[in-house]
């Protein structure tokens, strides 16, 4: 791979207009980095408007060979947008038209730097629901969401992005405008492209359009915070919701430690000593939620829940969702460095993740608190690391990997929407064949002959292990 040039400055000027191409050091920096808050350094921001525009740039990229990394909000938590060979960041920022909201054809058009945020607002003004909701959702963009399959809270009965994807454009490696999938909810002509590009990671192609699914917004929706004595009944109540007759929205899962944390961080009254909780959401037409929520009550007094607050009002269900936001910042408060992982297990058998992990906790000694999306068996297991010497960060890595191959005998894998960017990929091989990674590899090999488009992800493990997520210190891009 080649530097760039100020030769190749020049040609990219002259593509995207001076204005929407810098070298500053403040911009680098910012685009250098995402949510793991290591920086590698991008020798030029491109900020492209149009899908001719990103392929005249990936033609350039092929003839001068150098590194493109495709950047959407940059809250991944991955790597998955960070410069790790350099080259230049393309950022899709100005691409953020919101081009289509069809209530007949109960779909929309969007451009890839719409926020998913935006996105929700402008459907719903119309009546319609657009289910996909990461945490995130303020920052990231769609064609992150799309590149990562995200998901979110909601994803128990709508699924995750891809089962909102009809149809996409972009542009391969290479530079050819492609149209994939169609405007239909049906559609058996020919390769769906439009799949392939779906948690691609950036290495695939551009995304420069989306066609996204919309259903009907719900009715009503009726939300309750159950506390449970122990883990394992909130578990059961978790996988027996199977044999309810119900599929609610969300099933959110919060352990013991992840309780405690919240206490320390922003007291909001959660029983200290309490095994864990759940938040259990469900929506539909009036009548439906009525008679589901009452189907949750019985659920939850079925499995010994020993409180339940069921939201009466929307602001409420609000209090009870805060209570969900505040994970991520109340958990990094309780080490010095958070490994965040997001492996995903059949929910049949999170008990038995959560008595491995409450093994491996007294075994190394690490807090291992664990959250997030118990319905579909895709848990936030934290491991918060009490400082930053050696020998902690190499128990850290150990601890990750013991927790990512039981992951896997479980019948899971190692991530549920974060995607494996460079901070998982040492792990990849726990997960997938050898036979599985070959044919991956030639994938790209024949969409991107000269590697150009996101190099140094999911197949290479470019950072060691014991480096990834370390935050380094006062580094910017000069
Ligand atoms: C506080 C917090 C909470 C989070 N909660 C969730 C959650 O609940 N659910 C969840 O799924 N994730 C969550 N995330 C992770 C992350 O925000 C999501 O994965 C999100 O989808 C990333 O979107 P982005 O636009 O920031 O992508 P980026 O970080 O910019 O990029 C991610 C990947 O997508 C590629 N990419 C971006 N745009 C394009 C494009 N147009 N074409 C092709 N490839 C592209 C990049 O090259 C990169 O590989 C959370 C992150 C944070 C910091």
């Amino acid at each position: 791979m080649n530097k760039i040039t100020t030769d190749l400055l020049d040609r990219l000027a002259a593509i995207v207009g001076t204005e929407y191409l810098t070298t500053a050091r403040e911009r680098l920096t910012a685009y250098s980095q995402d949510a793991l808050k290591q920086v590698f350094c991008a020798e030029a921001v491109v900020s492209p408007r149009t899908a001719e525009e990103i392929a005249a740039i990936l033609k350039l990229a092929n003839d001068a060979l150098f590194p493109v990394t495709v950047r959407g909000g940059g809250v991944g938590y991955t790597g998955g947008a960070v410069p790790i060979r350099g080259g230049i960041v393309l950022a899709t920022d100005r691409m953020n038209q919101i081009i289509e909201v069809n209530q007949a054809d109960l779909l929309a058009v969007v451009e890839p730097g719409v926020t998913n945020y935006r996105l929700q607002q402008a459907v719903d003004e119309v009546g319609l629901f657009y289910p996909p909701d990461p945490a995130s959702w303020k920052e990231s963009y769609i064609g992150g969401n799309i590149a990562l399959n995200a998901g979110g809270p909601r994803c128990v009965k709508y699924g995750n992005t891809k089962q909102f994807v009809l149809g996409l454009d972009f542009v391969t490696p290479t530079g050819e405008i492609i149209r994939a999938g169609t405007r239909t909810p049906k559609n058996a002509t020919g390769f769906h492209l439009e799949s392939l590009l779906i948690g691609s990671e950036g290495m695939l192609g551009v995304i420069t359009r989306a066609t996204l699914r919309l259903v009907p917004r719900p009715e009503a929706r009726r939300t309750a915070l159950a506390i449970f004595a122990n883990a394992r009944d909130a578990c059961r109540c978790v996988a027996d919701f199977s044999s309810s007759g119900i599929l609610p929205v969300a099933l959110e899962l919060l352990d013991r430690t992840s309780i405690n944390a919240i206490e320390d961080f922003q007291p909001t009254g959660l029983p200290r000593h309490a095994g864990a909780l759940l938040i259990i959401e469900v929506d539909g037409l009036r009548e439906t939620v009525e008679r589901e929520a009452a189907i949750v009550r019985e659920m939850c007094r079925k499995h010994q829940a020993i409180q339940l607050r069921e939201a009466q009002d929307e602001s409420e269900a609000a209090s009870i969702w805060e209570v969900r936001r505040k994970m991520s910042p109340a958990v990094a408060r309780t080490g010095v460095i958070k490994l965040n992982q997001d492996a995903v297990i059949p929910r049949s058998r999170i008990p038995e993740m959560l008595e491995f992990l409450e093994e491996l906790h007294r075994e190394t000694g690490l807090l291992l608190p664990t959250f997030g999306h118990a319905g579909d068996g895709n848990l936030h297991i934290n491991v918060m690391l009490p400082d930053r010497e050696e020998q902690t960060r190499q128990l850290g890595v150990a601890t990750v990997r013991r927790i990512f191959v039981r992951a896997v005998e479980l019948g899971g894998t190692l991530s549920g929407e974060h995607g494996i960017g460079y901070a998982k990929a040492p792990y990849l091989e726990l997960a997938l064949s050898p036979a599985t990674i070959e044919v991956m590899k030639q994938i790209k090999l024949t969409l991107d002959p000269r590697g150009i488009l996101n190099p140094g992800k999911v197949f290479e493990a470019p950072v060691p292990a014991h480096e990834v997520g370390f935050v380094q210190a006062d580094q910017s891009c000069c």
